[in-house]
């Protein structure tokens, strides 16, 4: 959408969940699990929609530091420890957030699913809606706090829960192509798909539990790339980007 058909400039959306994999932190230069200029150039982006009035969730991996089945089969770490090292890997990216948006004068909570009082809030649902409607940006930190899901599911079910109108899914790719684009060049992109067709072409959005939650609430999904300039905003503002699933 152009400037001109969104004049009044005004978010198209109220309440979003961003769900960012770890791996968006990675410092590509030096391989550092954290890069803080790619993290203040996130946090920027979150903080012009926070200053647009719009509740922001995030919900942040871990796959830069821990993934539990990759633990597993390459270093044959017990698979549920593992996951639970996986989960604490995104406490750590959690409190990298709070820290870089609180610097930036954004208000933040971060609650976990794994209670740890001296680091974050337990999740309670109806302090997570609270402090969206105080204008403040809450991350979702351990996951489902449970060994054996995703931080896709957990996005997935903190979306349902406090009733996102979308989950914002950034990947490395600028929305849903019908075959792989890096191996395929005349692959096409989808402007909007129906989870149906997502399912009937077997295109892998999120893994396959977080699907179905978001098809049985019936959240959308936007997958789009963080790499292209102010992504995150202008999908917020109604612009074209990525593939809307739906
Ligand atoms: N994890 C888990 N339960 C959850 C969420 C995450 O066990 O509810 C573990 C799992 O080992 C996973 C790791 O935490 O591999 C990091 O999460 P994820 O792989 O989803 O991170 P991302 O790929 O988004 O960086």
């Amino acid at each position: 959408m152009s400037p001109e058909s969104n004049p009044s400039g005004k978010a198209q959306y109220k309440r979003v969940v961003l769900k960012l994999s770890g791996e968006v932190l990675r410092c590509s230069e030096t391989g550092d699990p954290i890069s803080w200029d790619t993290l203040r150039k996130i946090c920027e982006q979150i903080k012009e929609i926070n200053e647009l009035g719009v509740e922001v969730c995030i919900v942040i991996g871990g796959g830069n530091i821990f993934r539990g089945l990759a633990g597993s089969e390459n270093q044959g770490v017990d698979r549920t420890t593992g996951d639970y090292m996986g989960m604490l890997s995104t406490v750590i990216n959690g409190l990298a957030f709070m820290e870089c948006l609180e610097k930036m004068d954004v208000n933040t909570r971060v609650q976990t699913s794994i209670p740890m009082n001296q680091v974050a809030e337990p999740f309670i649902l109806r302090r997570a809606i609270r402090h969206l409607e105080k204008g403040r940006v809450v991350i979702f930190v351990a996951g489902t706090g449970n060994p054996y899901f995703s931080t896709d599911t957990t996005a997935a079910l903190r979306a349902s829960e406090v009733q996102a109108e979308v989950i914002m899914k950034a990947t490395k790719v600028d929305g849903v192509y019908d075959k792989d684009p890096m191996k395929h060049p005349d692959a096409v992109r989808y402007d909007e798909l129906t989870y149906i067709d997502a399912l009937q072409q077997r295109l892998n959005i999120l893994d396959s539990t977080a699907f179905s939650l978001c098809m049985d609430n019936e959240v959308p999904i936007l997958v789009f790339s963080l790499s292209e300039k102010d992504s995150i905003k202008r999908a917020i503002l109604g612009e074209k980007v990525g593939t809307l699933v739906r």
